[in-house]
């Protein structure tokens, strides 16, 4: 019995190497000193975990290890994804009232050019009579995506977990993607970025888009360094009407920070549907139709104190 307790409570430390860092062990100088010592003694204070397993469990908060810093993934691991997960969007229509703060997030987190932006919110409106609403518009990242199959050098592509990326290393700047992505998602690098000296001296990723680069396609990339860490995409968290919803459909859950809803109960019973999915591209962004809204459709909301539209923070 004695043994039983012990290595459930190796196996609970050993899985519990997240949660550690979320309880607020930031030890820098060696966080595994205790352990290595075995001079680890209970506190008495307990504190609540998911464990790896899905079950909710108690430990004793000096049981807890904290996270060590993780290294930078690789160049392949860029490519290859996150194992296991299919990520997804949900975009509902029926709260978004163009307030701006998807695209004011996303530029800043991927130091975007003033003049550009990855998310688009549209002014909808299906046919004379019919209500206007706003259309919030992202990459798609087609399962089926005609920007992979048209770049000469292997620069953009798809990875396992169904994320399409670029990576400026590679990118000669030929557009090609560019018109061939049906949704206008792509954007040029004209000019020369305006970075801040941190943000240039930064070694390029192509999960983070940063820095970006004079001559390049770039565009929204679903936030993958966030999603490494566990994160939602900057749109996500900065919408404060929850229009997006991010998550893994192998999974069936998305999130929008604040509700977690079954993908499939959501889109079977909102009606969801997919962009121009006649085209065959398989886009993992959903919407949810602009039905039953609470507030009026109105413009301006988008637009800071002085009258402009504000596309950085
Ligand atoms: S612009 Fe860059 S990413 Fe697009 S097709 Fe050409 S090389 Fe590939
Ligand atoms: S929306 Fe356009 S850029 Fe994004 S994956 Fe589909 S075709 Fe490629």
């Amino acid at each position: 019995m004695g043994n039983d307790n012990n290595s459930r409570r190796d196996f609970l430390l050993t899985g519990l190497l997240a949660a550690g860092a979320v309880a607020g062990c930031t030890s820098k100088k060696n966080p595994f000193e205790g352990y290595a010592n075995g001079d680890v003694t209970a506190s008495g204070e307990t504190v609540k975990l998911l464990s790896v397993d899905g079950e909710v469990i108690e430990m004793d908060k000096a049981f807890l290890k904290p996270v060590p810093d993780l290294p930078h993934p690789s160049n392949s691991e860029e490519r290859k994804g996150i194992a296991g997960k299919k990520f997804v969007m949900v975009i509902d229509l029926s709260r978004c009232k163009n307030v701006g703060a998807c695209k004011k997030a996303c530029n800043h987190a991927h130091q975007l050019n003033p003049d550009q932006n990855w998310i688009k919110v549209l002014s909808m409106q299906e046919a004379e009579h019919t209500a206007p609403y706003w259309e919030p518009t992202t990459c798609m990242h087609c399962d089926e995506p005609p920007c992979v199959k048209v770049c000469p050098v292997d620069a953009t592509f798809k990875r396992e977990d169904g994320i399409v990326l670029i990576d400026s290393d590679r990118c000669i700047g030929c557009r090609f993607c560019m018109a061939a992505c049906p949704y206008s998602a792509r954007v040029f690098n004209w000019e020369e970025p305006k970075l801040t000296e941190e943000v240039a001296a930064q070694p390029y990723s192509c999960e983070t888009s940063v820095p970006q680069k004079k001559g390049t396609v770039s565009k929204c990339d679903f936030c993958p360094d966030m999603a490494r860490m566990g994160e939602l995409p900057h749109c996500v968290t900065a919408c404060p009407n929850g229009v997006f919803a991010f998550g893994d459909l192998n999974e069936d859950s998305v999130t929008n920070g604040s509700e977690t809803f079954r993908f499939s109960d959501l889109i079977r019973d909102k009606a969801g549907y997919r962009l121009m999915d006649d085209l065959g591209t398989k886009p993992s962004v959903y919407y949810l139709p602009p039905a039953s809204r609470n507030f009026p459709y109105e413009s301006g909301l988008e637009k800071d104190s002085s009258g402009q539209i504000s596309t950085s923070k």
